[in-house]
């Protein structure tokens, strides 16, 4: 089953969408700028942007462009794509000064806390992060 995306611009090709099996979500849409956010990085892979409620001074989410719905969901193709990801965590981290520590989070399913059915990395960092999470 193909992806339910099919109209409108596409910047990623159809090999992005091939045997995917999701249906838009947010995070598709803003990938494809139809809803705005605040953009901090982008690349043919993936893009970051800060969470619209922040849990943290500084709290942003990595998200490939690939619509993998969930942790779960990552296959073997996926490995470079999933190291590119926690790379992008990383770099992205250190740019925005969170060179003392951060937290990277990524939410599994109903009971992971998953709310947005696009695999996504929460980074979380400027305040002291505690143990065990909620
Ligand atoms: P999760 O609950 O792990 O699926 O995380 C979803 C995250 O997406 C939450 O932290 C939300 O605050 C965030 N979020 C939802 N809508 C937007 C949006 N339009 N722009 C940025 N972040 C969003």
């Amino acid at each position: 089953m193909k992806v339910g995306r099919k109209q409108g611009p596409d910047t990623l090709g159809e090999d992005f969408y091939k045997g995917a099996s999701v249906v838009d979500t947010l995070f598709t849409r803003i990938i494809h700028r139809e809803i705005p956010a605040n953009i901090i990085y982008e690349d043919d892979e993936v893009l970051a942007f800060h969470d619209i409620a922040p849990q943290a001074p500084v709290h942003f989410l990595v998200i490939p462009k690939k619509p993998i719905p969930t942790l779960k969901d990552l296959t073997e193709a996926d490995k470079a794509l999933a190291g590119h990801l926690l790379f992008t965590a990383q770099r992205l981290a250190m740019e925005l000064g969170c060179e003392e520590g951060f937290r990277v989070v990524t939410n599994c399913n109903e009971l992971g806390g998953q709310t947005v059915y696009h695999i996504h990395l929460h980074v979380l960092g400027k305040r002291q992060m505690n143990w065990p999470p909620g």
